[in-house]
């Protein structure tokens, strides 16, 4: 198919192909070889531009292609269950989104080491536990929620090496902008220079240029 070129993992271009994708879409076509080379990335894309794809499909890639990380997760668990270490976080603004995200991300991670997993509000937190208790690696998360397992001691950024804010300015206009930073910044997620950030947002106004001074390093532009 298209999705050879640029070169993705060969396990992922089975999943792309199961889920009948034929031709990538402009944003998937970019961003492949931008994240692919390490860098940062600052997207303008649309809802159906397959811009969920454009991110899912360069961290998936990466991720079959090293292997799992090798780093012990450095702390035993505070409480009952397991504390989980994700090495990709997805940020976005709704319930509704990050189900969405959630469903994408289990089609293209399927049969790989990756597990994806899902956690929101306006729900009970028990059975989102017991889905982390079963693994996560790839974490689709409303911000709010995601404070909350945090701050119980059930999630830990430390192993992060792939950031995703999608719908930037959706999560700024609803009022997430402290939990973002707290989440980036206050936390123990690694510094700007030992992940990779990729911001996708449909507008730029002066507050996401502002979050994206302060999470991005170098980062391309992608206007698609
Ligand atoms: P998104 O912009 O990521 O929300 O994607 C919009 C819709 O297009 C979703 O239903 C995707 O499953 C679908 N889609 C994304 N990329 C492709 C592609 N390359 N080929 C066919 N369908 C796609």
């Amino acid at each position: 198919t298209e999705f050879t070129n640029p070169p993705i993992d060969p396990h992922l271009i089975e999943n792309i192909r199961f889920a009948r994708y034929t031709t990538p879409t402009p944003v998937q076509k970019y961003s492949v070889p931008i994240v692919g080379s390490g860098r940062d990335l600052m997207a303008c894309a649309q809802t159906g531009s397959g811009k969920t794809g454009g991110f899912l499909f360069p961290i998936l890639s990466a991720c079959f292609s090293n292997g799992p990380s090798q780093v012990q997760p450095p702390n035993p668990p505070k409480y009952g269950g397991t504390k989980v270490y994700p090495t990709a976080l997805i940020l976005a603004p709704t319930r509704e989104l990050v189900n969405q995200i959630h469903e994408e991300a289990k089609k293209f991670a399927y049969r790989s080491w990756v597990k994806p997993a899902v956690v929101y509000g306006g729900a009970p937190s028990g059975e989102q536990m017991r889905q982390l208790d079963r693994g996560c690696d790839l974490l689709s998360a409303a911000p709010g929620r995601l404070c909350d397992f945090i701050d119980r001691g059930k999630i830990s950024l430390a192993n992060v090496k792939y950031l995703v804010l999608d719908e930037a300015d959706r999560m700024l206009d609803m009022g997430f902008e402290p939990q973002i930073r707290k989440i980036v910044q206050g936390c123990d997620m690694p510094t700007v220079h030992d992940r990779q950030t990729l911001l996708f947002s449909a507008t730029f106004p002066r507050e996401i240029q502002m979050l994206a001074r302060d999470f991005l390093k170098d980062e391309v532009f992608l206007s698609v």
